[in-house]
């Protein structure tokens, strides 16, 4: 059975599947564009996911392979998609943190570098203020991966160690965003 998305070329097959849906194809439809060009649809015919009446897709025929278009069909009729909104999309998953819990010792040492600062700055908690993100400053100083470096951040951030506050910047003459260690965190809160 052919899914979605189809081949460029071609005439798609009487049948068409996507997501467990089935879509039965219908021909060849051109419809006139503003500036006069036609372009190629192929319409199919499919029972809405939600409440199955039957209703009638386009997706482009576009015989110009290296021409980029969607090619997924609509899975809900109009009425469907108007009472509901788009189509809710699948959550991202998280991202997987091939890390262990940093140990007491690199907490220690992740700590100091936030203590002793970014030269007259703050350390960041992001990573595009390139110049003092608190990531690249723990690969250098426990000598580990740019991915690990992060994690560590990630965990003193939400295990209460560290906490992003404003601070005054001498030499840039304004509140900035920084890196400060939580001195007085208390252990029961998050054991
Ligand atoms: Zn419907």
């Amino acid at each position: 059975m052919t899914t979605f998305p189809l081949a460029l070329a071609g005439q798609p097959p009487a049948e068409v599947t996507y997501k467990g849906q089935t879509y039965r194809y219908l021909g060849q439809e051109g419809r006139y564009r503003v500036d006069g060009a036609q372009n190629l649809y192929h319409a199919f015919i499919s029972a809405c996911c939600v409440c199955g009446q039957p209703f009638v897709c386009r997706v482009p025929a576009n015989p110009n392979p290296s021409v980029p278009f969607t090619q997924y069909p609509l899975r809900r009729c109009k009425p469907c998609r108007k009472a509901a909104g788009p189509e809710p999309r699948a959550k991202p998953k998280p991202r997987h943190i091939p890390f262990s819990d940093p140990t007491p010792a690199k907490i220690a040492q992740a700590l100091d570098v936030i203590r002793a600062g970014a030269g007259a700055e703050r350390y960041s908690s992001r990573p595009q203020d390139i110049t003092r993100y608190a990531g690249d400053a723990f690969a250098r100083h426990l000598k580990c991966s740019a991915a690990e470096a992060e994690h560590v951040l990630r965990h003193l951030l939400e295990r209460g160690f560290a906490e992003v506050r404003s601070y005054y910047s001498k030499a840039q003459r304004k509140q900035k965003q920084g890196l400060f260690v939580v001195e007085n965190r208390d252990e029961n809160v998050f054991d």
